[in-house]
């Protein structure tokens, strides 16, 4: 039996689906998205929302403050694409050149735009306020962490904060939730082994880089196994190699460049030491000089227990208990991250998977697609979970 939530959330899945393609249509890169927060800002407002604009340059933040008094819980969603070529040849493909929303963000706005809609239709029933964030910039731009900077969890004070991601692993209608580890710390590293070129037939006249690079490559690679503890998580990637011009000659200087992915500070810091303590050694040994840049990333993204339970109970009720799985986390990255150093809250995954329909690409592919079926879904969970924390016993 559906009930009088569910029947307004299912009239509005032409509308989502709607929402989704026009924005899908016209992706915007991070920090660019100028159209999207004009549509999503002009539809808070038709909802009789409190609108912002400007947070962090393109972000919309809307409030809809409850009748009675309560907490203060925010959602929020990413609105940037990706620098791709959609190679999909629907209707509602890309309009626009080398960008594409290949991550799934046009789904995440339009889902948050469904949540907006059913609550504004419903004030009377609100206790407490209802916060949403629509974020620039999350495909490395750290739009999350301007907003945190600028103040978007004050003004009122946010006291739980739930994010959801669209995940091409998990079949619709399936909720995926990380009960404490969600995802990685994401940094990065630039290392220049610095010597002296010379003729490629003197090698002894140089101080070769390139021989230096090939010890420094393996020795980096023992470090997550000699170094971590097995039952840690951790990933080093060099992703580039770059020195030299000619066949015969030793350059002056050869780089590497990477990732660093890991779940906890503890080996965040222990993956940065050692990584220093090798180049060096590497270095030394070769008589070389060195460059180490190590930068800081996205902390890793890590949920309140309590929270991601609440997530679970929420979702179980409704949506059934066999389409809520608790799930590993994963070594990418997401800046929910700096919201949840902030607030308790959970970050959690929404199925968009159709073996039937072959959707089935990942993330980030020119191919990449959607269920649509996901977005009244999406709204549900979000409904559910804002109904559960503030109790409001709507369903
Ligand atoms: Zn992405
Ligand atoms: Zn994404």
């Amino acid at each position: 039996m559906r009930n009088a939530v569910q029947e307004k959330i299912g009239e509005m899945k032409d509308w989502l689906i709607e929402t989704r393609r026009a924005i899908h249509m016209n992706p915007e890169l991070g920090f660019e998205e100028v159209e999207t927060s004009k549509l999503v800002a002009g539809y808070l407002e038709k909802f009789g929302l409190q609108v912002k604009t400007g947070m962090a340059r393109t972000g919309v933040i809307g409030l809809l403050k409850g009748k009675k008094p309560g907490k203060t819980v925010a959602i929020r969603a990413d609105m940037d694409a990706l620098p791709l070529e959609e190679a999909n040849q629907v209707p509602y493909r890309s309009r626009v050149k080398g960008k594409m929303h290949a991550c799934g963000h046009d789904a995440h706005v339009a889902i948050l735009l469904g949540v907006a809609r059913l609550f504004s239709s419903m004030p009377d029933q609100v206790q407490g306020n209802i916060k949403w964030v629509f974020q620039p910039a999350e495909e490395g731009g750290g739009g999350g962490r301007l907003l945190t900077e600028e103040g978007v969890l004050e003004n009122p004070k946010v006291d739980a904060i739930f994010g959801a991601h669209l995940f091409p692993d998990l079949t619709i209608g399936k909720v995926g939730i990380h009960e404490k580890e969600g995802l990685a710390a994401t940094d990065r590293f630039v290392i220049k082994m610095i010597g002296s070129g010379a003729h490629g037939a003197y090698p002894h006249l140089s101080r070769d880089p390139i021989a230096a690079v090939g010890h420094l490559i393996t020795q980096i690679h023992t470090i997550v196994s000699r170094n971590i503890s097995p039952l840690d998580s951790a990933v080093i990637t060099i992703g580039r190699v770059s020195g030299g011009t000619a066949f015969n000659i030793i350059p002056d200087e050869a780089e590497v460049l990477g990732t660093v992915r890991s779940l906890n500070q503890k080996v965040r810091e222990e993956l940065k030491s050692r990584m220093e303590q090798v180049t060096q050694g590497v270095a030394k040994s070769f008589d070389l000089d060195y460059g180490f840049d190590f930068q800081y990333g996205y902390p890793a993204l890590i949920n309140d227990p309590e929270m991601s339970r609440l997530v679970a109970a929420a979702c179980g009720k409704g949506i059934g208990r066999e389409n809520v799985e608790f799930i590993r986390p994963s070594m990418g990255g997401e800046d929910f991250a700096y919201y949840l150093e902030k607030v308790p809250g959970s970050f959690f995954r929404l199925g968009c998977r159709s073996e039937a329909k072959g959707i089935v690409n990942p993330f980030h592919s020119s191919r990449f697609d959607i269920d649509e079926d996901v977005l009244p879904f999406g709204v549900e969970v979000f409904a559910r979970i804002i109904d559960e924390y503030l109790g409001l016993k709507l369903f």
